[in-house]
């Protein structure tokens, strides 16, 4: 076989691979094979100076040629192939836009929050501020400036946490009241909800629950505003159809005092078997009553120019009266099945 004759043999071995290669890798690795440093057709090419001057010539013109074509068809197929193998790419990689997305999980507001938001909510709108306080309270602002000094038997009634000398969580939101009437001078409108303590667990009561009150002082409130307001609540967080009614009784630190029943959202008192009222039609809601003259006195208020009222209520009782949960302690074991149900 001649050299030339070589030559077109490696051509057509060259063509008809770059014909067959079906990636731009395999077109790459034929690229070498055939036009590469060590391919036969370079070994050729670089051998042409020991040839002899006619053959030189013959071989020079018809390995260049060969090299040309095999160049021009590698580059043509190299084209064809990468454009298909983008296309596949682009079609693997594409987006159904038309599948429904990823859900994310979405979390659950805690009943009680409910409560607190709700009842926070009404009392903003009817201009009031909201005050947070520290729940690590000194027995003064706890106890003693709201009517319970020390030794006094009321103290025992509520079993108190004591963090050091002088020092208590708070059992209840009222040091806010205090706090709030000492920093300012009256008109006073204030909703003060927050966690509070006591040493109490049984299942309608934590060791943590919490509170909300409420505290305004003005000129010429009565018991009549108070009876409003707290109807107007009740409205708000049961629903437009509940009545109240007062009863009396008594607080420490006001006087009068009373009790404020809801009836019966459930059964409209209505029905005896009701299992949230137990027939009875009513349900005990909060406690309120007349800002105690000396309460203001000891803030520094003049009881003969203002009068005031105060209410608190358990927002985790609320909630178990509203979404008719049993067991209070349910309320903070975090267990998700739980909280997923509201
Ligand atoms: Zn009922």
């Amino acid at each position: 076989m001649t050299v030339s004759e070589r030559i077109e043999q490696l051509k057509s071995e060259a063509l008809s691979a770059v014909a067959s290669g079906d990636s731009t890798a395999a077109l790459e690795a034929i690229r070498v094979r055939f036009l590469g440093r060590s391919a036969e057709l370079t070994e050729i090419k670089k051998s042409i100076g020991t040839l002899s001057p006619e053959e030189r010539k013959e071989v020079g013109r018809s390995s260049n040629r060969a090299s040309r074509e095999i160049e021009a068809a590698l580059d043509s197929r190299t084209e064809e192939v990468a454009a298909r193998e983008r296309e596949e790419r682009l079609r693997e990689e594409a987006v159904d836009v038309t599948l429904p997305g990823v859900p994310f999980p979405k979390g659950h507001l805690h009943p009680s929050q409910r409560i607190i938001d709700d009842v926070v909510d009404f009392f903003v709108g009817l201009g009031y501020r909201v005050a947070e306080g520290p729940e690590v309270e000194t027995d003064y602002y706890n106890f003693t400036a709201l009517g319970i000094p020390p030794g006094h038997p009321a103290r025992t009634m509520q079993d108190t946490f004591f963090v050091d000398e002088g020092l208590v969580l708070r059992t209840q939101t009222s040091p806010m009241q205090i706090r709030t009437m000492l920093a300012q001078e009256p008109p006073v409108y204030v909703v003060c909800p927050g966690r509070t303590y006591r040493r109490d667990s049984d299942p309608t009561h934590t060791p943590m629950f919490h509170q909300i009150e409420g505290l305004a002082v003005d000129k010429g409130l009565t018991l009549g505003h108070l009876k409003g307001t707290l109807a107007a609540m009740a409205r708000h967080v049961f629903g437009e159809d509940v009545q109240i009614r007062l009863r009396p009784s008594y607080f420490q630190f006001t006087e009068p005092s009373v009790e404020l029943d809801v009836s019966c959202f459930i059964c409209g008192g209505t029905d005896p078997g009701c299992k949230v009222c137990k027939g009875a039609g009513w349900l005990e809601m909060l406690g309120a009553g007349m800002v105690d003259p000396g309460v203001l006195e000891e803030v520094g208020y003049d009881p003969e120019e203002y009068t005031g009222y105060a209410f608190g209520m358990g927002p985790d009782r609320m909630a178990m009266v509203k979404y008719d949960i049993h067991d209070l302690r349910l309320f903070f074991e975090g267990d998700l099945r739980f909280l997923r149900q509201f």
